[in-house]
């Protein structure tokens, strides 16, 4: 066999793996865009070039330590999946667990807990099952409006009455410190995760206060938990904003957005995105990393499960028993967790791991008023000169793919739009308009200096209003770049179907 047939039949037997991967990524989101933004901008990269090895339309760029996309991108994925400082094994994403169910409350007076009322109705479980003497939550300051207080509680009355998420760090540990010290043998503690986390460190580590402590039983019931905000930052610009803490009768986080309600069964009376609250988060919570109390007996959470319902984990084999138990006895309706909700529970808690790369995450283009002209499109489809095979002929239909929802809390047109091309897009222009008969109003504009392969852009276009109403009509979007000229151009009816 010669020497040019032996690198023939390996390059081939390359192929074929790559090929063999491909498939099993598809589908898959990771791609040499997330590879970019995760790794390589946030200076974490380790410059080890096995992204560049492995795919071929990549090569390490030795005047700027990066890889460089040398040709069309599929967004395989491939490249992503072997970088050794990305995450991509889903245990890592969310820790360990027995069994995962979308779980809700059967009790009439928990109905209209945080969510699906669960973790209220798991202590009633317990109280009523004798199998807890006490539990640890977190209750609203009776004096100061949704200023969190840590309680010990011993009746499922008093669980009941703790319902609900105040988005602030509690004192959870001194109240279950005070509990011990009053002799209570069996707790139920609700925590965010790094309550969880104190918990097992005092019971775990060579010095912890909970280690020798034999006579303490302790059920440890985690949130999901990604931020919570200073309450002496967070109140006072609410207040200033209109809001009276008095009148609040529920705050809730929901897919990037803050809602207050006067009224739990009526619209928000205000939302914010979180984006617009990061200044008053708690410092701590930019560095961690745990979304799903990944070392509590059950985690509980909402994400992934659809309103009024919870996703839980139960994660050791007295937090199964427990669940399965009250599921079994009526308090709670449990249904096992349909693999398509993970994504979501895996998504969010991505971001959250990767916080630790300090990327502004949940990254929200606010588009801008502009009173500049716009300049005349260039041709499409033009092949300059010089470009070499990273400038290709552009099929403006496939350059992007895009995403469009009414906000009508917000009252915005939330656009999404994700590179789809294979190539870097450089000083991406997008530009939205609404559009009356042929005259164009309210244009905005926003530029992107680089759009990564599959990556994607999330925008707020603000709709127009009449008498506080959204007026829906036309609204034209546009996409242009400095060498392609227009890739996108498409204008869309939002005027209710009757
Ligand atoms: C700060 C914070 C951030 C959260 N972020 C997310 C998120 O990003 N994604 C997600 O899916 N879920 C999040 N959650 C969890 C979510 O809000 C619900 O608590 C969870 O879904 C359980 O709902 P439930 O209906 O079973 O709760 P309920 O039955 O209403 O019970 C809620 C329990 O939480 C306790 N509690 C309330 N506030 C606190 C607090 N600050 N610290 C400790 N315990 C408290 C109460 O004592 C009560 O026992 C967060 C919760 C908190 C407190
Ligand atoms: S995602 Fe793009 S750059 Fe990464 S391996 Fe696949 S083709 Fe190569
Ligand atoms: S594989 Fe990851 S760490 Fe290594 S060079 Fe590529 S981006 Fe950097
Ligand atoms: S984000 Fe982390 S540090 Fe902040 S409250 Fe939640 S679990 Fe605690």
């Amino acid at each position: 066999m010669t020497e040019n047939k032996t690198t023939e039949e390996a390059g081939k037997k390359y192929e074929y793996s790559f090929d063999y991967i491909q498939k099993k990524l598809e589908g898959k989101r990771d791609s040499y865009g997330m590879l970019m933004k995760e790794i390589v901008r946030s200076g974490i990269c380790t410059e080890c070039g096995t992204c560049a090895a492995v795919c071929p339309v990549l090569e390490w760029d030795h005047l700027a330590g990066q890889p460089k996309l040398t040709g069309k991108c599929t967004g395989c994925g491939i490249c992503y999946n072997q970088c050794p400082r990305t995450i991509t094994d889903p245990l890592q994403l969310i820790g360990e667990f027995k069994s995962g169910y979308v779980a809700n409350t059967n009790i009439p007076e928990v109905i209209g807990g945080q969510d699906g009322g669960t973790v209220t109705s798991i202590l009633c479980y317990l109280f009523d099952e004798h199998l807890i003497d006490a539990a640890i939550v977190t209750m609203k300051n009776p004096n100061n409006p949704w200023h969190p207080v840590a309680q010990i509680v011993s009746s499922k009355d008093d669980a009941i009455k703790a319902a609900g998420s105040i988005y602030c760090h509690s004192q959870t540990v001194d109240a279950l410190m005070e509990a011990v010290r009053e002799d209570y043998r069996s707790i139920a503690f609700v925590g965010t995760p790094c309550n969880i986390d104190a918990v097992n460190k005092m019971f775990n580590s060579p010095a912890g206060m909970l280690k020798y402590f034999m006579r303490a039983n302790i059920l440890t019931i985690g949130l999901f938990c990604m931020d919570s905000f200073a309450p002496e930052a967070l109140y006072p610009y609410f207040k200033k904003d209109g809001i009276d803490l008095e009148k609040v009768k529920k705050m809730d986080i929901n897919k990037g957005k803050f809602h207050i309600y006067y009224d739990e069964d009526d619209d928000p009376v205000k939302s914010y995105t979180i984006k617009s609250l990061d200044k008053f988060k708690s410092s701590s919570c930019n560095f961690c990393t745990d979304l799903t109390a990944e070392n509590a007996d059950i985690s509980i959470g909402s994400v992934g499960s659809g309103a009024n319902k919870n996703t839980v984990f139960a994660r050791t084999g007295i937090g199964a028993e427990i669940l399965e138990d009250a599921g079994k006895k009526g308090y709670l309706t449990i249904e096992p967790f349909d693999a398509i909700n993970l994504n979501a529970v895996f998504f969010l808690a991505k971001l959250k791991k990767v916080t630790q790369y300090n990327i502004q995450k949940r990254k929200v283009f606010i588009v801008r008023d502009t009173d500049q002209e716009e300049e005349e499109p260039r041709i499409e489809s033009a092949k300059e000169e010089g470009m070499g095979d990273m400038r290709p002929i552009i099929d403006s239909r496939r350059a992007l793919s895009l995403k469009k929802d009414v906000n009508e809390a917000n009252k915005t047109l939330d656009i999404s739009i994700t590179n789809t091309i294979g190539f870097i897009l450089e000083d991406l222009k997008i530009r939205v308009a609404s559009v009356d008969d042929v005259f164009e109003k309210n244009v905005w504009v926003t530029k992107i200096k680089e759009l990564f392969p599959y990556e994607n852009v999330e925008i707020e276009y603000p709709l127009e209003q009449e008498d506080g109403e959204l007026k829906l009509g036309k609204v034209l979007i546009e996409a242009s770049t400095e060498s392609f000229g227009k890739i996108y151009s498409k204008s869309y009816d939002l005027t209710p179907k009757k």
